[in-house]
């Protein structure tokens, strides 16, 4: 039976990436973006962990439209910076969403820090809250390593900088397709799918019959 779903987001990339995780494990799930709910208020992300901020817009998104509600909180974690921007990575220089800011902030905050110490991980907690209550998160990590100047125009945020361990690229470096394979998103996604079908059998789709 195909079962409705909402992701807290409207960035048609996140909905193709998730769609597609949840095709290949067997769910038939509509899954349709915040755009479909313009009045929606704004969630703030007042938790102190990504796990706690990811539970908070999709229990307000779940109670707003009454549909099982998935949401991801994610950002880039620097050893050097103690963990840091960590929740912050978002609003690191100030204004929410101004990734040209807050990567020329993170570039110049490094600036003195010497190769062996520049080691940085991506992650993301993606939770699911069902109107019946139930309510899980899991994670998702990509280590690497920050480097000094920009490398790439793909991705966004921290991604010109940011380089996992084992590459020799960087993030924006790589396709969309090639990062979503190893990415901390993609990872929690990944991980999420098995839960979904758990907490929601009914959207499990029926095997063929044999011939
Ligand atoms: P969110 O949309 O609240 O999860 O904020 C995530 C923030 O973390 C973004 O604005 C970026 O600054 C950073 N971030 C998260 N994932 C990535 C990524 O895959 N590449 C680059 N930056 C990322």
């Amino acid at each position: 039976m195909t079962v409705r779903m909402v992701l807290a987001s409207k960035n048609a990339h996140k909905l193709i990436e998730l769609r597609r995780i949840l095709e290949q494990v067997g769910l038939d799930i509509d899954l349709v973006g915040t755009q479909e709910f313009p009045d929606l208020p704004d969630v703030d992300e007042t938790g102190s962990s990504f796990a706690a901020n990811a539970l908070l817009k999709a229990r307000e998104i779940c109670a707003f439209t009454g549909l099982p509600a998935i949401a991801d909180d994610s950002g880039i974690a620097v050893d050097a910076l103690n963990g840091m921007p960590g929740i912050y990575s978002a609003r690191w220089a100030g204004t929410h969403g101004a990734d040209a800011a807050n990567l020329a902030l993170l570039i110049a905050q490094l600036d003195h820090v010497p190769a062996n110490r520049r080691g940085a991980a991506f992650h993301c907690a993606a939770a699911i809250v069902t109107p019946e209550g139930d309510e899980r998160v899991v994670e998702g990590t990509l280590d690497g390593v920050v480097i000094t100047e920009p490398r790439g125009s793909n991705g966004f945020g921290y991604d010109p900088i940011f380089m996992p361990l084992g590459y020799q690229v960087t993030t924006a470096q790589m396709s969309d397709d090639e990062k979503d394979a190893i990415s901390h998103r993609g990872r929690a996604l990944q991980a999420l799918a098995p839960v979904i079908a758990q907490l929601i059998p009914e959207a499990k789709k029926a095997l063929e019959p044999l011939p």
